[in-house]
């Protein structure tokens, strides 16, 4: 089995030398255990933060260990009293690696009778209800709002333009990075306008696309875009902080956006959070979801990638925007 370790802390952007493909005996799965051979790999932003040792929502990657992440598999082998089937497929937390060895009562078996099991990672997983929840809990969408949302084209971004239609926007507004990303906003997602932040000249372009003004801002990115929804909030505007990949390879902490005062006239409620902490929606979520893709009324895409070895240009590239949709790694099924 191949495993993917970090060997260096990156120190500003990663390098492919921060890392290496190594191979690493497989054990037999013991009582209770299960052996899988993972199928599908999730790609994600967070794992930037964690590859930085300091103290975190989650524990930063141990040099020269295994990297772990969100994974699908199948299960090739079980232990005596495993709960689990071999051919089941399964859902876990040990990725970066072809085989992992997993705890069966701790494991998670997926129904993928209606649903590719890929979806548990992205639309029907973390990636999926980070949208809902920002948009239900965190700053929640009210009948007539206008909804602005970042990094739209993304995992977390495209699920989130679309579920804010489904609560009752009357208009939903998404950045992404150039003109393929744009025009696949509104003509593919249901965006009611789109804008390109690469092209310079965001708060212009924001107020263009928001003439009225932005009630809710689901932010992905941080940084220029978030400055510039500060600049175009309607009072009582509420902000779900969820991501800030502009800054993620950051050397040291850029200064804040030049114009969060303008929370306090505007009495804007700027809100974090991690999706850890509002796992309880996900039976709630899920049934919605599941709904919504069998009537076909929300669009997902994927961005895939062939082969463990390729797993790390998989992370690149979804730092500098390969990616439309989820960003995954498929690996071959035996
Ligand atoms: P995405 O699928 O959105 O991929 C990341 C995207 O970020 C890229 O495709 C790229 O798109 C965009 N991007 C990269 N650099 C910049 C930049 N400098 N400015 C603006 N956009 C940029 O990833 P996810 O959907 O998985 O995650 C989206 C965000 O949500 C991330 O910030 C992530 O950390 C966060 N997140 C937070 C969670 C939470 O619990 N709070 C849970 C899950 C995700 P483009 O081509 O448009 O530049």
């Amino acid at each position: 089995s191949r495993e993917w370790q970090l060997i260096a802390r990156p120190v500003g952007e990663p390098k492919p030398t921060d890392f290496r493909l190594l191979r690493a005996e497989v054990a037999d799965p013991g009582p209770g255990q299960i052996l899988v051979r993972n199928t599908w790999l999730s790609v994600d932003p967070y794992m930037r933060g964690r590859m930085n040792d300091v103290p975190s929502y989650i524990p930063p990657f141990q040099l020269n260990e295994a990297m772990t992440g969100g994974a699908v598999g199948v299960v090739v082998a079980a232990g005596d009293g495993s709960a689990i089937p071999v051919g089941a497929t399964v859902s876990h937390f040990e990725g970066w690696r072809e085989y992992a060895l997993l705890d069966a009562a701790k494991t998670q078996v997926l129904d993928t009778s209606k649903v590719p099991a890929q979806a548990f990672l992205g639309v029907l997983g973390i990636t999926g209800l980070t949208a809902y929840v920002g948009l239900t809990e965190i700053a929640p969408v009210k009948e007539g709002d206008v909804v602005f949302v970042s990094g739209a084209a993304g995992a977390v971004g495209s699920v989130a333009g679309q579920i804010a239609k489904k609560l009752g926007a009357s208009k939903v507004i998404g950045s992404a990075g150039g003109p393929q990303k744009v025009k696949r906003l509104t003509e593919h997602y249901g965006f009611d306008a789109a804008i390109d932040y690469r092209e310079g000249g965001l708060r212009t372009q924001l107020k263009q696309a928001a003439p009225d003004g932005i009630d809710v801002y689901f932010d992905n990115v941080g940084g220029d875009t978030l400055d510039a929804a500060l600049t175009r909030m309607n009072l009582f505007g509420r902000i779900a902080l969820c991501g800030a990949i502009s800054v993620y390879n950051e050397e040291s902490m850029p200064a804040g956006p030049p114009h969060l005062t303008l929370a306090i006239g505007k009495s804007l409620t700027l809100r974090g959070f991690t999706i850890g902490h509002h796992m309880k929606a996900f039976p709630e979520y899920i049934g919605k979801a599941s709904g919504w893709l069998a009537e076909g009324s929300l669009r997902t895409d994927e961005t895939v990638v062939d082969g463990i070895e390729e797993a790390l240009n998989a992370f690149f590239g979804v730092m500098s925007g390969a990616n439309t949709g989820k960003m995954l790694v498929r690996l071959p099924e035996a």
